[in-house]
């Protein structure tokens, strides 16, 4: 259980209060020394003061209300004005910016419930088709809008497979979904073919370029091969793209596009019996903070074509380094064949797990995948004076988890005790020992080691134990820590 914590009787002063924030960071990831591969896209320092200037200036004005701050709205309209024009509009595409990719699905899958209702009404239990690649968030969006999430396999290079979501497709089908690029092995889906297949059963087809979104389209004008997957491609009714990834943006910001009106209106929300007035609001927020706006209208403008398609050249010029050099590393390889700057490292001859928690100890930070086991990468600027340090530290992680060490042994016999005992013992026992091994192995037993927990998560046969497990580790992270 956590500490009680109340209000403080007196309030502290602002100096107090900073250094205290200054020294809380201190245990946080370092993302500026080019050592983490999530998270955080720095575009560099004078950018980076652009954004806090203009996130700053706004800081105060709200974008719920359009007429009230007309800067604000004329802001929002030239960012999404100059994203859809990117992203292969011929001029009727249309938007909103939103808190974040996973807003943006949300609201995807929620208009395509929406027009289903109105154009579909024989359709009671909706379904949409998803590839095993697809982001959470449209697993989120179907949990919270009632539409039934249907999964489909991959082909072996981890591409949406055209054939499997064809024979997913029923009478109870509203939408179709392909990635450019996925996140967890940063391959482009097939979309033309995806597109073309929505429009054969009269279905609308989302593209999630979160993370491709303000990266592609560069990439493409650098001259490296990118598939096509805008609006340019018929059949492609709605597409997400991240400002606060490629885009350079303020975090708080992204892009939900439409093909056109017509279907954009099912998104969106009015009321017009509140004795509070008439409401009406376009996305997910009520309130929505003027600064994420002003902060992504600044960096457009200041980056221009030429400042993202610089960033992108440095980017894909450190990935190619970093692929070529893994290339060159026994026991470790790329995944697929990924379009950008987005990748998984797996391996069949070593654990990937221990890989990561040996360059864990080398100071960087990278999320690890299941099915299969990987290391994932998205390059960012900052990785450019990285680029040899990490290529050599990797050869070093990948020959230290050949070795084994006691503290290893300790964490692959629980592995395998773990599994042992889950395929043997009733569902209870095995939940109940799951929580004891989760509190052991990701809290203080193993510092710095995470292999055993990954290692247990992937190959645990009862997903509903593993599920449950994860909710009480969301519910604690909200929870008061002890000193210490
Ligand atoms: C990041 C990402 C999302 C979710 O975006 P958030 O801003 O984290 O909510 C969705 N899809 C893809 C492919 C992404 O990379």
């Amino acid at each position: 259980m956590g500490a009680q914590i109340g209000l403080p009787r007196h309030g502290r002063s602002r100096e107090e209060l900073l250094q205290e924030m200054r020294a809380l960071r201190s245990s946080d990831v370092n993302w500026q020394d080019g050592r983490v591969f999530s998270l955080v896209f720095p575009a560099g320092g004078e950018a980076l003061q652009l954004l806090k200037d203009a996130y700053t200036l706004y800081f105060s004005e709200n974008a719920l209300n359009p007429t009230a701050f007309p800067s604000l709205r004329r802001m929002e309209t030239e960012v999404i004005a100059m994203s859809a024009t990117l992203l292969g509009s011929q001029g009727q595409v249309v938007g909103n910016m939103t808190s974040g990719g996973t807003e943006s699905i949300l609201m995807a899958v929620k208009t395509a419930r929406d027009w289903a209702r109105a154009e579909r009404p024989d359709i009671t239990a909706p379904e949409m088709v998803l590839p095993r690649s697809a982001h959470p968030a449209f697993d989120k969006a179907g949990h919270y809008f009632g539409v039934r999430a249907v999964h489909t396999p991959l082909t072996p290079d981890f591409q949406a497979d055209v054939a499997a979501i064809r024979q997913a497709i029923t009478p109870n089908t509203i939408l179709l979904i392909g990635s450019a690029p996925s996140y967890p092995q940063g391959v482009v889906d097939p979309i033309p073919e995806l597109a073309a297949l929505a429009q054969e059963h009269g279905l609308l087809c989302h593209v999630d370029a979160c993370v491709g979104g303000f990266m592609l389209p560069f990439v493409r004008r650098l001259g490296y091969p990118v598939p096509e997957f805008d609006f340019a491609v018929p059949g492609v009714t709605s597409l997400s793209a991240d400002l606060h990834k490629y885009g350079y943006a303020a975090k708080g910001a992204s892009l939900i596009l439409y093909r056109d009106a017509a279907l954009r209106r099912h998104q969106l929300f009015a009321y017009t019996d509140w004795p509070g007035g008439i409401y009406a609001s376009p996305t997910m927020g009520g309130t929505r903070p003027g600064g994420a706006i002003a902060a992504a209208w600044a960096i457009m403008n200041y980056l221009g074509e030429e400042g993202y398609l610089k960033l992108a050249g440095e980017v894909m010029a450190v990935t190619r380094q970093i692929q070529d050099g893994v290339a060159a590393i026994a026991g470790i390889e790329v995944l697929g064949r990924p379009v950008m700057s987005v990748m998984a490292l797996g391996s069949s001859k070593v654990n990937v797990y221990e890989v990561g928690d040996e360059m864990g100890l080398r100071g960087w930070h990278l999320d690890r995948q299941q099915f299969p086991p990987s290391l994932h990468l998205t390059i960012n600027p900052a990785h450019v004076r990285q680029t040899d340090a990490f290529l050599h530290d990797l050869q070093a992680a990948v020959r230290a988890a050949r070795r084994l060490s006691p503290q290893r042994l300790v964490g692959s016999a629980a592995v395998r005790a773990a599994n042992l005992a889950s395929r043997a013992l009733p569902a209870p026992l095995v939940s109940r020992l799951m929580a004891g091994a989760s509190t052991r192995l990701g809290g203080d037993g193993l510092p710095g080691r995470s292999a055993p927990m990954y290692g247990m998560m992937g190959t645990l046969p009862n997903r509903g134990d593993l599920r449950e497990l994860v909710l009480d580790l969301v519910e604690q992270f909200t929870r008061p820590q002890e000193e210490g």
